[in-house]
């Protein structure tokens, strides 16, 4: 953490101690729960008898004001655990937490007649927060400690930053990433929903996304074989011993169906089966079905494999963060001789793929040793060594990701930056020398000897519906015309022109664009304001004019001039338009 965070840190903490203040003031009977420090802000956790609305925000964001301009100062007193406790008789919580504690001496903070039992640090006085620069944002439940067996209590939640400027500038991200958000996109261009008879974080995709989808994949999958890469094919499940090879089990039980809860109800049998949350072992399996030569390495594997992960429902968002989900994935055995070749020659793909998509700006990242791991230590320098090797032999910069790495070896990951500036993690590319081990892989090598491979994990959109979350957000729905579910819609003007709409829609459809008729009986207006609510790239008004001329006139998305053009020419700058990918 650098200094500047670090400041923050500590006044968006001590913003959070005066919110309990300033609702204490407002709210004496209330009881007060954990109150830290967040990105981009803080919270407050309170039992309230009162329920608390929107409309409190401003009155409590009010009486903060007030505080921070009586120049409070906060103090830190260490006391004993006792003293600690008949200072906080009143507020149960603190006391839950007090007994938790280790040791017999606590930390108090004291701001005015509040105390808190705070492990701090803090600012010296109220003096050091520029009253514009934070802002009350929202309210939500929150169990205490998390736990749904505890009471619920009422969290409100502040932005802070260290000057107004940076505040309003978040606030302007805010909106925009509101305007653009995927959920929203997603029903009003008619694409996907989540429907609670399935299930959360489960994706119905409607026609139009699931074509979208499918243009991505196809696309994705074709450089793929372009470039040495061989299509195989898996399994949804397998049984619970794949896994316990393979160390899911042990590693990420947590992540996978049926979740731990239920799997822990019975003994686990060998027969048991789960769904796959990955694609490695499956591919393994292939890779072991037939003796391998140094000659045939490298060796790649890809598949649009669907998996599915048990994540917690609180964090399911969207297409961003689901249970189950397809990705581009693939994977690589090598010789030891070939690794660093192979991996920049992963990295040079994922950044021209990213680019088509439209992502010029990203940052890459390192990350190495997580706390749990398997595999000797040796083998993640080797791994670690290889990774940044290959990025430095391309002159790549990046971070250090700390302690980043799956369980079985660390990783290059690619964030891509989007229009508005947000980051996004799309890329991975893993280095592993532990699964080849754990499922004793080999080749034969030029002497004849069996020698082990080493292995790259690898997904270059990463999961295909988040991918697919980031690009609506990234162009507002505005999809580029390669990409675009519906290219065009073909309006006649009246009934009179219905067989001449329609037979120039299936020309369009013949020719292999996604061309769609709207005859519908309504006026034209309204149909093009249809179209336009659906981001349709092009729309095609045919009247009288049009039949008699062989000319058609053309509404672009976005531009308010109308384009007369001959069914040729269009044809062939739609044409361009997909070769080009813009
Ligand atoms: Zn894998």
């Amino acid at each position: 953490m650098n200094k500047k965070e670090n400041k923050i840190e500590i006044s968006r903490h001590s913003l959070a101690h005066i919110l309990a203040m300033a609702v204490m003031s407002l709210y004496p009977e209330a009881k007060l729960g954990m109150g830290p420090a967040i990105e981009n802000g803080f919270y407050y956790d309170f039992d309230l008898d009162q329920k608390l609305t929107p409309d409190d925000l401003p009155k409590i964001e009010k009486r903060m004001r007030e505080i921070i301009k009586e120049k409070t100062a906060f103090q830190k007193k260490t006391v004993s655990k006792k003293e600690a406790a008949s200072i906080l008789q009143n507020q149960p919580y603190k006391l839950e937490i007090l007994q938790d504690l280790p040791g017999d001496k606590v930390s108090l903070y004291r701001s005015g007649d509040f105390t808190d039992l705070c492990r701090g640090p803090h600012i010296s006085s109220t003096e050091e927060i520029d009253p514009s620069s934070f802002k009350l944002s929202r309210l939500a439940g929150a169990y205490w400690k998390g736990d749904e067996k505890n009471p619920m209590l009422q969290r409100v939640y502040g932005l802070a930053f260290s000057t107004t400027k940076e505040l309003k500038s978040y606030l302007h991200q805010l909106e925009e990433a509101q305007k653009r958000d995927h959920r929203q996109l997603g029903s009003q261009l008619d694409l996907f929903h989540i429907d609670p008879k399935i299930g959360p974080g489960l994706i119905l995709w409607h026609p139009a996304g699931a074509i979208l989808k499918r243009i991505v994949e196809n696309y994705v999958l074709d450089e793929y074989l372009k470039n040495g890469y061989q299509l195989v094919g898996t399994p949804h499940i397998a049984k619970i011993n794949l896994w316990e090879t393979s160390g899911h089990t042990n590693f990420y039980q947590e992540s996978m169906f049926p979740p731990l809860h239920l799997a822990e109800k019975k003994q686990k049998e060998k027969e048991d089966y789960q769904l796959k949350p990955m694609n490695c072992p499956f591919h393994i399996l292939i890779y072991q079905s037939q003796t391998r030569s140094y000659r045939d390495l490298p060796l790649r594997y890809t598949e649009l494999g669907t998996v599915y992960r048990y994540e917690k429902s609180g964090t399911l968002h969207g297409l961003t963060r689901v249970r189950g989900f397809t990705q581009d994935d693939a994977h690589i055995w090598c010789r030891a001789d070939q690794l660093e070749a192979e991996l920049k020659q992963v990295l040079r793909f994922a950044i021209k793929i990213l680019q088509t998509f439209g992502f010029r700006k990203y940052d890459i990242y390192l990350s190495n040793r997580p706390a749990k791991y398997i595999g000797s230590e040796e083998s993640w320098e080797l791994a670690t060594g290889a990774l940044k090797k290959a990025l430095e032999a391309m002159k790549i910069n990046y971070l250090l990701d700390q302690e980043g790495g799956v369980f079985y070896g660390p990783k290059i990951d690619i964030k891509i930056k989007d229009s508005i500036g947000r980051p996004w993690q799309c890329s991975t590319i893993q280095v592993d020398f532990n699964l080849p081990e754990k499922f004793d892989l080999s080749f034969i090598n030029a002497r004849g000897e069996k020698e082990r491979p080493i292995m790259i994990h690898r997904a270059l959109l990463g999961s295909i519906e988040r991918f697919l979350s980031i690009l609506l957000e990234n162009c507002a729905g505005d999809l580029p015309f390669w990409l675009a579910p519906t290219q065009l819609v073909i309006l006649p003007v009246s009934k009179k022109y219905k067989k001449e709409a329609g037979k120039i829609s299936s020309q369009f459809t013949a020719q292999g664009f996604r061309c769609q008729l709207n005859d519908k009986e309504e006026t034209v207006s309204k149909r093009i304001r249809e179209g336009e609510l659906k981001k349709i790239p092009y729309l095609v008004v045919i009247g009288e004019k049009e039949v008699k001329s062989q000319i058609l006139t053309i509404r672009q998305r976005g531009k308010k001039k109308l384009a007369k053009v001959s069914f040729d020419e269009l044809q062939k700058t739609m044409k361009a338009l997909i070769q080009k990918k813009k």
